[in-house]
């Protein structure tokens, strides 16, 4: 990488976990045209997933992925085995507070420590002067530029919009989980954090509202709502006097997939 980089201006970098869809290759490509060397990884890290979780069934499909980071214009892809990235004797984590607590953690202990940890092992193999991150995973994106900050490393983390089906529904790699029955109900949650966010722009009960849609989408088929939580976009704590810009963040299962989106309000 150092060899690579040589000369050759900045370096843009994509930390994906592969089953690679729209959403990772819009990174790509916003990668591309904010930088002059593209590196893209696809790690499949086992520190971020409990023991209870689908790290065994997540999709993998690298022939596929590694073609269609060809076609988006990745000039590097780094594809580490876990041995390589926590070889025997890896004793070390990341472990962070402010906007890494509550919302997934309460549902996801191990998280944002995993998270934290291989992204910074990452980074320092890598070496980007840019690193790209969806808006789907917010919370995830917030712990990432808490943590840059933190350890003064000089990446300039840049977070893109969510990329979305027509119907509303963020692109993910847990979409291959659902069935088409799920499939039909699922961009009901982007709808329910839509009807949330007009309650909330018309200055209505939003704690309310937000507990009707949570109702709502059990009514219409969701399974379990982990947390459908209004929050400040920057702390990712609780809304203050002093917040500047709200995020409606939400997990939900169905069936056996568990969904998260999030938008601003
Ligand atoms: P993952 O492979 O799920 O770990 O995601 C890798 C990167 O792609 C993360 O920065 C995600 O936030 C981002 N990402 C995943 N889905 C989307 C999406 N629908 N739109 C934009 N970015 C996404």
């Amino acid at each position: 990488m150092a060899k690579l980089r040589k000369g050759k201006g900045k370096v843009g970098f994509v930390p994906t976990m592969g089953a690679l869809h729209e959403g990772h290759l819009t990174l790509v490509r916003h990668a591309r045209s904010v930088s002059d060397v593209v590196a893209v990884s696809i790690f499949v890290n086992p520190l971020q997933f409990a023991p209870t979780e689908d790290l065994d069934r997540y999709p993998r499909q690298e022939a596929a992925d590694l073609a269609l980071l060809q076609e988006a214009g990745c000039d590097i892809v780094y594809l580490p085995t876990p041995d390589v990235l926590y070889p025997k004797g890896f004793v070390s984590r990341i472990e962070m507070a402010g906007p890494a607590l509550g919302l997934e953690s309460d549902f996801r202990p191990q998280f944002f420590s995993g998270v934290a940890t291989v992204v910074s092992k990452l980074f320092n193999q890598v070496r980007p002067d840019i690193a790209v991150f969806g808006e789907k995973d917010f919370q995830q994106l917030a712990v990432i530029r808490a943590m840059v900050r933190d350890f003064d490393m000089d990446i300039d983390i840049v977070g893109y919009p969510t990329v979305r089906e027509k119907d509303g529904l963020a692109l993910s790699s847990r979409n291959a989980y659902l069935s088409a029955e799920e499939r039909v109900v699922a961009p009901k949650l982007k709808a329910a954090l839509d009807r949330i966010r007009g309650v909330a722009k018309d200055g209505g009960d939003t704690n309310r509202a937000i507990a009707e849609a949570g109702d709502d989408l059990i009514d219409t088929g969701f399974d379990k709502i982990d947390y459908i939580a209004l929050r400040d976009a920057d702390t990712l704590g609780e809304i203050t006097p002093d917040t500047k810009a709200a995020r409606l963040l939400a997990a939900v299962w169905l069936g056996t997939t568990r969904l998260i989106d999030n938008i601003a309000v």
